[in-house]
């Protein structure tokens, strides 16, 4: 292994990395770590209004500059850093690495995207690459890992309560040549843009299966099948997110052939298993990074030299001291979380990292969500206005509370692998008792009530 010339007490990439990470990192992530530090900072954070602007010409095109800086990121070796060094496809870095890569990619929220390293995509190009055959690897993973086209992910309905995901009903009947869809979904990238050419979808082919684990099918649908029709772009919080968008759909019989039925049918939960791995967080790693630009918004404002109330600078007051204290303290803690649950699922595996992949995506959204509601409040009104990107990163935290499975479900969740573990320290309690009363006995005391248990 080659060492890298990449001092990292020198590099401002690697200042807010806690020491145990640090002594992870191999040389190949140092270097891509600083790549894409460098990348962000000059690239990225200086276009955000020539994004903006590129975009008012057409809600629904992907603007000129992010296609430019996607062919300099692929030139430049950051495509595609989010998957993980077991996938033959990886560019090699682990799940940990990858965090440090994607808190930086957060500061912007486009960035992840000129380096291909965006959702819904990382989500889908694990799944492709986890569960496809070569031939479908060669007609949907490479195009995506190329950048050559965008998908979308699509389980959501209206009229069920998709976060259990056994109540998916849209209809998919299996022919012996074909699968006959029809239903509605909601979200899932708009199909308004070009680019956007494939559903991942999960339907219910078997309604009747004893089993409600083998009812449903997931398969790829192509964007532009006869059919398939958007209804139009639900707007998430007043904005609608262009140019990717969320999708509402009608499915009409809309017919794709077998060979499009990704692992088999009635195998979606495998799937769906498999997809509760790293792309789970990839979201939380990046709130990270928004997080920090808002903390940094939060200290440029406060020492802004025209704005001085009651004659004294914005951090001046005591009260924005703490808040300053408070913030950098929550962003470190979340951020130790989301290493965590990386780092978790390197060592031991997707499955074991379930309470810290579930611990990171219902306490980061909700804890950044105050850091960037406090620094808009130190900005004043401009903090709510387009003058800042806080609005944004505001309501992205938002909707990370919700978008990938709700918060209170994997609480839930939580909560229930939780009370199993009650049984255990009941024993323990009735063990010290036991001891306890042993104990009254040698030194002649008249045992008390003991944690409950007499
Ligand atoms: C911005 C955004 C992007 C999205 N992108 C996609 C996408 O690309 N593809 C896609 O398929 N979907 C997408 N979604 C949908 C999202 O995944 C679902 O909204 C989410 O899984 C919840 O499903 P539901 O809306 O049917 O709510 P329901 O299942 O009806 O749940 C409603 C509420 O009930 C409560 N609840 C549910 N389960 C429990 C539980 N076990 N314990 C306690 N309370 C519970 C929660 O408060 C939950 O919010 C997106 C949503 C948003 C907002």
């Amino acid at each position: 292994m080659m060492a890298s010339n990449i001092k990292m007490e020198n590099s401002l990439a690697f200042a807010r990395i806690p020491p145990w990470v640090k002594a992870k990192l191999r040389p190949i992530a140092v270097e891509k770590i600083q790549q894409v530090h460098d990348w962000v900072e000059t690239e990225c954070i200086p276009a955000e209004r020539i994004y903006k602007i590129q975009l008012q010409a057409d809600r629904w095109k992907t603007p000129a500059i992010i296609h430019e800086l996607r062919k300099k990121a692929k030139a430049q070796g950051l495509f595609n850093l989010f998957l993980p060094n077991y996938f033959e496809e990886s560019p090699g870095l682990t799940n940990l690495e990858y965090s440090c890569c994607a808190e930086i990619m957060g500061r912007v929220y486009w960035a992840a995207q000129t380096m291909n390293c965006h959702a819904p995509e990382t989500g889908n190009i694990e799944l492709l690459a986890k569960y496809c055959t070569p031939e479908q690897k060669r007609r949907w993973l490479h195009p995506l890992m190329n950048g050559d086209m965008s998908s979308a992910y699509s389980m959501t309905e209206p009229d069920v309560a998709s976060s259990d995901a056994t109540n998916i009903g849209i209809k998919m009947e299996i022919t012996d040549k074909e699968v006959i869809i029809n239903g509605r979904k909601l979200y899932g990238n708009c199909q308004y843009n070009d680019e956007m050419q494939l559903f991942i979808l999960m339907g219910c082919s078997d309604p009747k299966n004893r089993s409600p684990w083998n009812r449903h099918t997931t398969l790829v649908v192509p964007a532009k099948t006869t059919g398939l029709k958007q209804v139009r772009n639900l707007t998430i919080m007043g904005y609608d997110w262009a140019p990717e968008g969320h999708g509402e759909y009608i499915y009409e019989n809309v017919r794709v052939p077998l060979e499009n039925i990704i692992l088999g049918p009635g195998r979606a939960f495998e799937i769906a298993q498999g997809r509760l791995g790293p792309g789970r967080i990839h979201h939380c790693m990046r709130l990270i990074g928004q997080a920090e630009r808002a903390f940094e918004l939060a200290l440029v404002r406060c020492i802004e030299p025209l704005k001085k109330p009651r004659g004294k600078l914005i951090g001046e007051f005591d009260s924005n001291i703490e808040r300053i204290a408070d913030m950098r303290m929550t962003i470190d803690g979340m951020r130790l979380i989301v290493l965590n649950a990386a780092d978790t699922m390197d060592l031991q595996g997707n499955k074991a990292g379930r309470y810290a992949i579930a611990q990171s995506k219902i306490m980061v959204p909700n804890a950044l969500l105050k850091v960037i509601d406090e620094a808009m409040q130190m900005y004043g009104g401009q903090g709510l206005t387009q003058h800042t990107p806080l609005p944004e990163f505001w309501t992205y935290a938002r909707f990370v509370r919700v978008a990938d499975g709700p918060d209170s479900a994997h609480r839930h969740q939580v909560g229930r692998d939780q009370m199993k573990t009650a049984t255990g320290f009941r024993k323990r309690a009735e063990e010290y008792t036991k001891r306890y009363q042993e104990l009254c006995k040698k030194w002649g005391l008249e045992p008390e009530e003991f944690w409950g248990i007499v």
